[in-house]
């Protein structure tokens, strides 16, 4: 088995472990999973089989408690299989931020009933999840949020509208935060509800993006019924249920592996004739900026397992996560920028034109890489996170 540095010493039980996902990426991740230029439906399909795989091994939410069909995987073995996932390439399940967000909430706070329920589908990907959270008044400031949900008899009817909801034209469920008490405080009468999307009364509106992708959309709710026992922990208290998935989201955003690809391309670039230097590595200016994504990266390893441990350990992920959530997306966002200087002019031609620089992937980057520092939190809201509990400074008014 291939020994690989994950930045720790290994355990015997780590090294086994390691070696079981080897075996399974070896014997798992065909040809017709691996990484391929087809159509968004083809992408799709492939992250379906490759969830399917992953649960038929075990292997789909390791962080879980085996109780729920996870591994109870250490942060060490997190990092193994985040890794390991990265070298081979393996592409992302289909339902990779409920097994990240919506899976540990329901853990943390739903009834027995509804863990048997949803867990098992989130495992198996039969149900796909998205998160109705934001609004078109309510991003940063969510307390804002307007959608209000009636309780009648044994029913809540959800009437107001989300907005950005990723992944709602191919999710099959939607987790949302609806006002269940209009004459509560702000944070106190929000009730967090699990719904299905093809219930009578919600429509999914795909929203095209600056890079031509439609990859969030706008939900309506219009006097949709779901049964109160939908209601996540209690009711008029999803605000602190919603916290715990936020909390997850940020974790789940310091996704390593794709930053140390995304550096190993730049490095690439750069050893190579380029719009910034034809002097390759001897060019002071290419060099100093490599290495300094060198070292963020490293960085981002060290907090991104520091996260990842308080997420195993069951604890909700405190600010550590808004610091690997803003590090990850501003780095993202740099290497992006700086693909763009070392292509030059053609970095700019999209996909489809004959002279676009590596298939038209810098453009799309780029302008991809526009949303990193707003999605799952502004950058500006995880410094005042960073600020307020991390080094106690006032509380911004
Ligand atoms: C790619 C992507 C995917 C997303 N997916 C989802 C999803 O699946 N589900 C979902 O519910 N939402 C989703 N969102 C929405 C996302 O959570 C919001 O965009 C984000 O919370 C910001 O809200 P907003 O867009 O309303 O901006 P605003 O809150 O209006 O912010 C506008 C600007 O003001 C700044 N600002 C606001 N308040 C403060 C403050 N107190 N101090 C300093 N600066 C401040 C912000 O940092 C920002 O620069 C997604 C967004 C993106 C970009």
């Amino acid at each position: 088995m291939t020994d690989r540095d994950y930045g720790v010493p290994l355990t015997a039980p780590d090294r086994a472990f390691r070696d079981e996902v080897q075996r399974f990426l070896a014997s798992a991740l065909t040809s017709d999973i691996g990484p391929s230029a087809g159509t968004e439906a083809d992408r799709l399909d492939r992250m379906r089989r490759w969830q399917r795989r992953l649960h038929q091994a075990g292997l789909a939410a390791i962080s879980w408690p085996e109780e729920y069909g996870g591994r109870s995987a250490t942060p060490v073995q997190q990092l193994i299989f985040t890794a390991e996932m990265a070298a081979a390439r393996a592409p992302e399940p289909i339902n990779r931020s409920a097994i990240n967000q919506l899976g540990p909430t329901i853990i943390q706070w739903g009834t027995p009933e509804q863990r048997a329920h949803y867990l098992p589908r989130i495992l198996s990907g039969e149900d796909v999840w998205c998160q109705g959270f934001s609004e078109p008044d309510a991003g940063s400031d969510l307390a804002s949020l307007t959608t209000r949900a009636v309780i009648d008899g044994d029913e809540l009817v959800i009437t107001g509208q989300k907005i950005w909801t990723s992944k709602a034209h191919y999710a099959n469920r939607i987790y949302l935060l609806a006002r269940t008490d209009p004459g509560a405080a702000p944070r106190e009468g929000i009730s967090y509800l699990l719904a299905d999307l093809s219930t009578p009364g919600i429509e999914v509106r795909p929203i095209r993006q600056i890079s031509g992708d439609a990859e969030f959309s706008e939900v309506f709710f219009d006097g949709a019924r779901v049964p109160i026992n939908n209601v996540l922990g209690p009711l008029h208290e999803g605000w602190r249920v919603a916290k715990s998935t936020l909390g997850y989201e940020r974790v789940g955003q310091s996704r390593t592996h794709r930053i140390e690809r995304r550096l190993d391309i730049l490095v690439r670039m750069a050893g190579e004739p380029n719009a910034l230097s034809d002097r390759g590595f001897q060019d002071s200016y290419v060099a100093d900026h490599l290495v300094r994504f060198a070292a963020q990266v490293e960085a981002l390893r060290q907090i991104a397992a520091q996260a990842t441990a308080a997420g195993v350990r069951g604890v909700s992920p405190g600010p550590e996560a808004s610091m690997a959530k803003l590090l990850t997306s501003e780095l993202d966002q740099a290497m992006a920028n700086f693909g763009l200087d070392l292509a030059g002019m053609p970095g700019a031609l999209e996909r489809g034109s004959p002279s676009a620089i590596k298939g038209g992937n810098v453009a799309k980057s780029y302008l991809v890489m526009r949303a990193a520092t707003f999605g799952a939190g502004t950058s500006e809201i995880q410094r005042n996170v960073i600020a307020e509990r991390l080094l106690g400074l006032p509380r911004d008014p």
